[in-house]
């Protein structure tokens, strides 16, 4: 264990030397830039923009530009970036990821990859978790790279269409990833170029990136249009699925959250709604509404997942334990817990337009990150983002005690204990943050402490701005905090006066979570900046993560436990068994996180191919030579499709491929039965389509055919891929009911989700044809009248 640490840590150093090296060039440019005049230092990023124009590399020029940004801060914000925080510039510039602990300055190490990065001209993108920080950041940083002579954007939710433009058009655009990929989505859904916002990506980089890149990838970015729910169908769903059982009724897979219905559910289902087959297609949406109603459930978890206020969900982020301010599920699953609470159900939301974080920014061609803990996901950043994790040495040397969890038999004698330890602390005027993973918890630790009769604020369900204004007094004297591990994360905790004496303060955890990642990030609310500080985990044998990922070990363990009288577990190995169970977690967290992504990438490849057809449609690119090559298509494949090879050209389809092909040509073309190869049939229409094209150029400068033809493309793109995602959808449903057989599931859903668009394209192509060609052919009828 130790040594795998040494090892990666020794790579850093010597990754380190090299870093070093950069920043004594760049600490001797100091007096260069300190003389100049403000004016003469602004103009240092017209002779860069200069340099980079004329061929010189990033690379080359970067040690001035940093020497530049660094005079810059020291005379709007009276900040002069510590060498460490050079360092950390250093590796975001080259595109990989920095971790820098919590209190380290990142905002103000983004300064410097921004600087060099926006001045090759094509935008630079600084992602925050927040729209408060966004704009805190915006603000500040951007004196800096305004004083520089760049422009500076901010993104924010809501925004009209000019001022998205306008924050993208500026060199830096700070804002929140989920609303860079919505604007993503939604220049995908527009119907004018003058419409769109974003210009083509070049850099980003991502503060808190674990969170926004691991923990947040979980939920895809979903734009949605409404519709109609069928109440009494979610009803009837919900009611049956209360008496479901897990392995009787229906299996469920941890892992993928794949549900699927056993023999004796689908029988169930028959019964109650009356039919003979569920696996009719004609039952598929009532499939569907069953099986959301058992995720919702098995998944969801009231005052955990969600919570009910004012008869509607709201859903709640795992991570900041915060309402997601209207979002909600879709695809029926929100209205499925609507009716397991017995709520009103509301319209349902159908996809219209999706994308995950994950996939959004792997669209950059570069990309950089910084967090106060990310080496632990050091793999997984490397293969899906290709970005290298490089530690950085804090500024000061690091005070804070990480102390051995204390494990308990029961979670009663857990939390006794931790309401016991906060009443001491508290006595000393020592200032607690006691960190939960949900809000259910939070509420759990809140019984224990009000038995102490202990004041406590309690971060449950807060909007950002109370969270940063709790959470930023969470190190003032005799302060105790009760907060799910995120929340306020980005936020600077000062310690109060006479804190330090006291031993900074002290972080208690009463669950470990998912992965060791998130605790360290808990942990390191404490001990900023060289502060002290202490973090503990107290942890009971009856948690969650042991029971459900370690039963078996657990069982065996519980055999031989000793423990002290308040329940304290003695036994040293409790330590190795905590550990193996979260790897456990994580391995687990990891493989659905990949396997996510190898679903997500099958649309990923699809929606390249309609956003790309889109871009040339609203861009008015050689759209009618687009009209003409989906003709073409359209006349090989119906021609291929009806001629199937293992089939005798008599039993071939020529009644189908007479009627297609005459819908589109200008005058009728009879096709003789007795053909026995398909490209004598291609070539008898040969002169039919030559004939249907030189129709078609004749309307290049027609006024009403280049109106309508970009838009009539556009909705049928729109409609084509609304549909299609509903289809994927249930697709992805379905491979669960079939992974008993030998195939692996993912490979059908692959398999199957290609076959699947290769139709739906192609019906789009044959059906944007036949429509335009149609309307062609009335214009020519009118003028001809007119004649
Ligand atoms: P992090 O994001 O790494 O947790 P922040 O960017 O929030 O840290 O910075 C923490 C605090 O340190 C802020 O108050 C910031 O102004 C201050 N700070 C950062 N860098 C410097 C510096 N070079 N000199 C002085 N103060 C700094
Ligand atoms: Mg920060």
């Amino acid at each position: 264990m130790l040594s795998i640490f040494k090892r990666s840590n020794q790579t850093s150093e010597r990754q380190l030397r090299k870093y070093r090296k950069i920043v004594q060039q760049i600490n001797k440019l100091e007096p260069t830039y300190e003389v100049m005049s403000d004016k003469q230092l602004t103009n240092m990023t017209e002779i860069f923009k200069e340099r980079i124009q004329s061929g010189e590399s990033i690379h080359s020029i970067t040690p001035d530009a940093f020497a530049v940004v660094r005079e810059a801060s020291k005379r709007v914000l009276e900040m002069r970036h510590f060498d460490v925080q050079l360092i950390g510039g250093l590796v975001l510039t080259e595109g990989n990821i920095a971790e820098m602990p919590t209190g380290e300055g990142k905002t103000l190490v983004a300064s410097l990859p921004s600087y060099v990065r926006a001045l090759e001209g094509k935008g630079v993108h600084v992602i925050t978790v927040n729209d408060y920080l966004a704009k805190r950041d915006y603000e500040q940083i951007g004196q800096i790279h305004r004083f520089l002579g760049l422009t500076v954007g901010l993104n924010l939710p809501m925004m009209q269409v000019h001022e998205k433009q306008a924050a993208y058009h500026a060199d830096i655009t700070y804002g929140v990833g989920t609303e860079f990929g919505f604007d993503y989505l939604r220049d995908n859904m527009a119907h004018q170029m003058t419409e769109h916002v974003q210009r083509p990506y070049h850099f980003a980089i991502i503060d808190e990136v674990d969170s926004i890149l691991v923990d947040e990838a979980k939920t895809p970015l979903i734009v949605a249009g409404k519709m109609q729910a069928d109440a009494d169908l979610h009803l009837i769903a919900a009611r049956l699925a209360k008496r479901f059982k897990k392995g009787i009724d229906f299996d469920f897979d941890d892992e993928t959250k794949a549900t699927s219905l056993t023999d004796t559910g689908i029988e169930k289902v028959e019964k109650s709604f009356g039919i003979d087959n569920l696996y009719d297609l004609e039952h598929q949406t009532l499939y569907h509404y069953v099986i959301q109603a058992v995720r919702a459930y098995v998944i969801f978890e009231r005052d955990v997942d969600y919570i009910v206020r004012d008869e509607k969900i709201e859903l709640v982020d795992m991570f900041t334990g915060r309402i997601m301010e209207g979002r909600t599920l879709s695809d029926g699953l929100h209205q499925a817990i609507e009716a397991k609470e017995g709520l009103p159900i509301t319209e349902e939301n159908k996809a219209q337009a999706q994308i995950t974080i994950q996939n959004y920014f792997r669209m950059y061609p570069q990309l950089c990150g910084m967090t106060g803990t990310a080496k632990t996901q050091e793999k997984e950043f490397n293969e899906v983002y290709g970005m290298t994790v490089i530690q950085i040495p804090t500024n000061r040397p690091t005070l804070r005690v990480d102390s051995s969890d204390k494990v308990y038999k029961t979670i009663d004698q857990k939390y006794k204990a931790m309401a016991q330890e906060v009443a001491e602390r508290n006595k000393k005027g020592q200032p607690v943050l006691v960190g939960t993973t949900s809000i259910l918890q939070s509420e759990k630790v809140a019984k224990y402490l009000n038995q102490h009769k202990l004041n406590f604020n309690l971060l449950n369900a807060k909007s950002v701005e109370q969270e940063v204004e709790l959470i930023s007094q969470a190190g003032q004297l005799g302060q105790i905090t009760v907060a799910t591990n995120m929340a306020g994360r980005g936020t600077d905790i000062v310690l109060g006066e006479g804190v330090e004496a006291l031993g900074g303060l002290f972080v208690l955890g009463t669950e470990k979570h998912e992965s060791r990642r998130i605790d360290n990030q808990l942990r390191g609310r404490s001990g900023r900046q060289g502060d002290h500080g202490e973090s503990r985990f107290f942890l009971s044998l009856e948690d969650d993560m042991f029971k459900r990922f370690a039963k078996d070990d657990l069982e065996k363990f519980l055999k031989k436990v000793t423990a002290n009288e308040d329940g304290l577990v003695t036994n040293p190995e409790v330590d190795e068994l905590t550990e193996r169970t979260q790897r456990i977690v994580e391995g687990a967290h990891y493989s659905m996180r990949e396997y996510n992504l190898k679903l997500d990438d099958v649309i990923s490849d699809q929606r390249k191919v309609v956003y790309s057809l889109r871009d040339k449609v609203i861009e008015h690119d050689g759209i009618l030579e687009q009209l003409k090559t989906m003709l073409a298509e359209t006349v090989e494949f119906v021609i291929y499709d009806s001629c199937a090879e293992e089939d005798t050209p008599s039993n071939w389809d020529f009644e189908r491929i007479e009627r297609t092909i005459n819908d589109l040509l200008l005058e009728p073309v009879s096709l003789p039965t007795t053909l026995e190869k398909t490209a004598d049939i291609l070539n008898l229409y040969k002169t039919s389509l030559d004939d249907l094209f030189t129709f078609i150029d004749s309307f290049e400068d027609d006024e009403q055919v280049n109106q309508m033809l970009p838009q009539a493309m556009l909705s049928y793109i729109d409609v084509m891929w609304t549909k299609h995602l509903e289809v994927m959808t249930r697709l992805k449903e379905g491979i669960g009911l079939r992974s008993y057989g030998q195939e692996d599931p993912m490979r059908i859903y692959q398999r199957e989700g290609l076959e699947l668009f290769g139709r739906n394209y192609q019906k789009l192509r044959r059906n944007i044809a036949s429509e335009v060609i149609g309307f062609m052919k009335l214009i020519a009828q009118q003028k001809e009248a007119q004649q």
